[in-house]
């Protein structure tokens, strides 16, 4: 199956074809170090995470690249309002980043790189745009001359004239006001030395550098959150294709949508922020993974707490399904029953249905929906077979922590422990019951059954004595 990919500069969907046929490399701008990662963060981080998990998956060597911004003016003003040095600011919050990212369960960067250690590429870089007649001094800084780029604007499909509306210029020797900064002359906070005199890079020149240093002038995916398409990726293209002459400096552009919180962006600035270390006190990180995959990638989310709590409901109904299955009885025959063989098929089929939904643009939603279908299917299935085959048994348990392990969800490593002694304990329940019904005590034995259901657990009489079941 193709997969296909929107892309934010064609705003279509298009077949991906990597530009060096099973190589595919992927730049995802990392965080601007001056607070605690918020789950707007990792709104977009476990997408991409998703994203480089399924291009895994399809069998693409995918080299996946996070730059970090530890040199940014917004980090010295937080440090200057906290009391704190910059640059231990910046050190402390990337520790905590990347404990965030561990605790959700991030696995798929292959490396993250650091701005302040990419000096001599930033610098490179610069004087390689001066050269060539795209950047010119002032007092203040470099800046980029934007006269000189024809297609700006072709990301975030705006015109020259109406980012000049918006630009307040702090320089009035600039040549036009919306030029950006490549290199801010500056006297105090973390300084660097240059050509023209002590001082800092700007932000968009950091991750062009880092970009071109590991990936090359033109490399497969980048992505980000949709607020970075301007300025941050159109200065990108700007910067980049000015010093190569390469047109699209990315074959695809990926843009989460934003997750809001009582109809505003979640955001450090806006002061409305859950942090991820919060969020984990109260939900699993497979609870939260699977909130962000119930919403296509590109769409803005809804946090509420009764999303969250929907979906921690949602992923134990997958859960209590390969729960129940689990619990059936095993045999091993040559042959399948006719239940067997339609379970199976369904298998299949959900399998290939959630693959189809991954590969048009990785459509989570419509891939969780898959496997909700096949939950129920299992339902009916143990409901109704008291043994499965199992060969069979082992195919679906897999199947769902393949599937789930592309979202990174249906991992729990306690499960085994935990299934096991709810076994133990179901079992002294029955029997306990069953004790109680041999001496007539019908009173205990009907208020067992019934704080049972009431707890989601339903007794039936088989053949084969008490059976219990969730439902
Ligand atoms: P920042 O640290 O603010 O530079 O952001 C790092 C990444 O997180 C960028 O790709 C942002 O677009 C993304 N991001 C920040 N806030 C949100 C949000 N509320 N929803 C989705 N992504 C976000």
């Amino acid at each position: 199956m193709t997969l296909k990919i929107y892309d934010t500069l064609t705003r279509r969907k298009e077949a991906f074809k990597p530009i060096s046929g099973n190589r595919v490399y992927m730049f995802v701008c990392g965080p601007t170090l001056y607070d605690y990662s918020h789950l707007g963060h990792a709104r977009t981080y476990v997408a991409f995470d998703v994203i480089a998990r399924y291009l895994r998956y399809k069998g693409y060597t995918l080299f996946y690249l996070m730059n970090i911004t530890d040199v940014e003016d917004r980090i010295i003003q937080r440090a200057e309002m906290t009391n704190r040095d910059p640059v231990e600011l910046a050190k402390t919050l990337e520790t905590t980043f990347h404990r965030d990212m561990k605790a959700l369960r991030m696995n798929s960067v292959n490396l993250y790189a650091r701005a302040s250690e990419h000096m001599p590429e930033i610098l490179d870089q610069i004087k390689r745009l001066i050269e060539k007649g795209y950047a010119y001094e002032t007092k203040t800084g470099i800046y980029y001359d934007l006269a000189r780029f024809e297609d700006f604007g072709e990301l975030s499909h705006q015109k020259l004239d109406e980012v000049k509306k918006h630009r307040i210029d702090p320089d009035p020797t600039k040549k036009n006001p919306q030029d950006f900064t490549l290199w801010k002359k500056k006297e105090t906070g973390p300084l660097w030395d240059s050509p023209w005199g002590k001082g800092r890079p700007g932000w968009h020149i950091e991750d062009t550098a880092i970009s071109e240093l590991y990936l090359g002038e033109q490399y497969d995916i980048h992505g980000g959150g949709i607020d970075l398409i301007f300025p941050h990726h159109e200065s990108e293209i700007v910067q980049m294709e000015s010093l190569s002459g390469k047109k699209p400096m990315a074959r695809n552009w990926l843009h989460t949508g934003l997750l809001m919180i009582s109809g505003e962006r979640m955001g450090k600035s806006m002061g409305n922020s859950v942090t991820i270390a919060d969020a984990l006190e109260d939900y699993e990180a497979e609870v939260l993974r699977f909130f962000f995959a119930s919403t296509h990638y590109r769409s803005p989310i809804d946090y509420t707490k009764d999303k969250l709590e929907q979906a921690k409901n949602s992923l134990e109904t997958l859960y209590t399904a390969l729960y129940n299955i689990k619990r059936l009885q095993t045999k091993e025959e040559k042959q399948l029953t006719d239940e067997e063989k339609k379970l199976r098929k369904e298998l299949r089929e959900t399998e290939r249905k959630f693959l189809k939904a991954m590969d048009d643009d990785f459509n989570t939603p419509i891939a969780i929906s898959h496997l909700f279908d096949m939950a129920k299917k299992i339902n009916i299935f143990t409901a109704e077979d008291g043994i499965v085959d199992k060969k069979l048994l082992g195919e679906i348990v897999n199947s769902f922590k393949e599937l789930g392990g592309i979202l990174g969800v249906l991992q729990r490593e306690k499960e085994s422990v935990e299934e096991e002694l709810i076994e133990k304990l179901m079992d002294l329940v029955i029997e306990l019951r069953r004790e109680f019904r041999n001496r007539e005590n019908f009173a205990v034995s009907d208020r067992i059954r019934e704080e049972l259901r009431r707890l989601g657990i339903t007794l039936e009489d088989t053949p084969d004595g008490m059976k219990w079941r969730k439902h």
